[in-house]
């Protein structure tokens, strides 16, 4: 089996529980104009479907899913964006999302196997598993936007990281450690070139640096969902 791409960042906070936060960060850009995407072919978009659990194990995506599927993610990334801009979105992403949201029956279908009895099953043909799965990833991006978390959605500021994530704690800028620590880095070697004394902003890394290490110390990596 040839190797997945994997993101060498843990989870941001959020993405575990919100399958539309997960998606919106399958795709990265790194430092050194690296970008990772997860969904990068049919086969990649295949595993991520299912290492989330949207799809059976043995379904295998055509190009034409992994584009709706990237294109879900580009209308979320715009909505998602707007909102932590405090701006409205394009008409154009909330109608694709609405699309997304209603073009796909939510019920599971319930049969019947000897030996199994009674068990709910979406029995399918593939476009319509991708549309079942995409339909709960807007209806997750719908509740999360709009529900009591919706303040705590933030966008990493870790230039170039462009990952979003769901805020444990008000101050948290960024969505891994890693990110945070880079941005020290580069802020400490800007005062170093300055010959300027520590100012009121290395209160404010302090204050980033606990967050972060006790976000860290809290949550477990998450697994790599291609690996
Ligand atoms: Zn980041």
């Amino acid at each position: 089996m040839r190797e997945m791409p994997h993101i060498p960042l843990p989870a941001a906070p959020g993405a575990d529980e919100h399958v539309s936060v997960a998606l919106l960060n399958s795709a990265v850009s790194l430092p050194g104009g690296r970008r990772v995407d997860e969904l990068a072919d049919p086969e990649e978009a295949t595993a991520w479907l299912v290492g989330h659990h949207l799809v059976p194990e043995r379904t295998t995506l055509l190009a034409y899913c992994q584009h709706q599927l990237v294109g879900l993610r580009d209308d979320l990334r715009t909505v998602f964006g707007a909102h932590v801009a405090g701006e409205r979105p394009p008409q154009r992403a909330l109608d694709a999302i609405n699309r997304a949201l209603t073009s796909a029956p939510n019920a599971l279908l319930l049969d019947h196997e000897p030996g199994r009895g009674l068990y709910r099953a979406s029995a399918h043909p593939v476009t319509q598993l991708v549309e079942h799965a995409m339909a709960r990833i807007a209806e997750d991006a719908a509740a999360l936007l709009t529900g009591d978390r919706a303040a705590q959605v933030a966008r990493c500021e870790a230039s170039p990281c462009d990952r979003f994530l769901v805020r444990t704690h008000g101050r948290r800028h960024w969505c891994s450690t890693r990110c945070g620590d880079r941005v020290r880095a580069a802020r400490a070697y800007a005062r170093k070139q300055s010959g300027a004394p520590a100012t009121a902003r290395a209160g404010r890394d302090r204050d980033d640096n606990a967050v972060d290490r006790g976000a860290g110390r809290s949550s477990a990596p998450a697994p790599a969902p291609c690996g």
